[in-house]
């Protein structure tokens, strides 16, 4: 079973993995937790190059393969055999933040970062996506380190982004599940549980 987070940066994402690692734990579940970009050790590289400000200036389409290079290393490796041996997988961020941010955000048609991405990764989709919904605002209030390349980016390209996910989200309903992460984490965590105790094998 594979479940993703997505939504833009302050979102809560990896607060909210956690918390559901714990509880789908304590069902008695493997539950393996992984992350893009950099869960794996060519990962961390890829993921130093594009979160770096001296990559400033990064053409974008070489920004969408160096993305999609690091998720097939992460499909190929941790993804597909944690699936395979049954465990349950909880990434924070897949797919849907390539079309976000280097789609929407970037000016790149998202149908062709779709498709890059579904090659990148045999097209290994998610059973849940849950996409922490939160104003560029709000988000920017909770950043405590200072910004990598992609939060030092205007105001609008965060806007792109946003509106992105929530096309995506549109766009499939029976595979999305859009949260107000405006709210207390604790509050977001119940949402989350609602949703995936109907769906979540025994
Ligand atoms: O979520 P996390 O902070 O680990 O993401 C790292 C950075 O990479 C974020 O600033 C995010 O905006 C950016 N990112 C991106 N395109 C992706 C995935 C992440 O621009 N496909």
């Amino acid at each position: 079973f594979f479940i993703a987070l997505e939504g833009g940066d302050g979102a809560g994402k990896s607060t909210q993995v956690d918390a559901l690692a714990e509880w789908i734990r304590g069902k008695g579940h493997e539950v393996v937790v992984t992350r893009e970009p950099g869960a794996t050790p060519v990962g961390k590289r890829l993921r130093s190059i594009l979160l770096d400000v001296s990559s400033a200036g990064l053409s974008n389409r070489a920004e969408a393969l160096l993305y999609a290079a690091d998720r097939a290393e992460h499909v190929d490796t941790v993804v597909r055999p944690a699936l395979e041996r049954g465990a349950v997988v909880i990434s924070d961020r897949y797919i849907d933040s390539s079309v976000a941010y280097q789609g929407a955000g970037r000016d790149l048609s998202p149908t062709e970062i779709a498709r890059i991405s579904r090659w990148a990764t045999s097209g290994l989709v998610p059973n849940l996506t849950v996409l922490l919904d939160v104003s560029p605002e709000t988000a920017r209030e909770r950043f405590t380190e200072a910004p990598d390349r992609l939060e030092s980016e205007p105001a609008e390209f965060h806007q792109r982004v946003r509106a992105g996910f929530l096309t995506l989200a549109a766009a499939d309903p029976g595979r999305y599940l859009v949260v107000d992460a405006g709210q207390d984490p604790g509050s977001v965590t119940t949402v989350v549980r609602h949703r995936l105790d109907r769906m979540l094998p025994l």
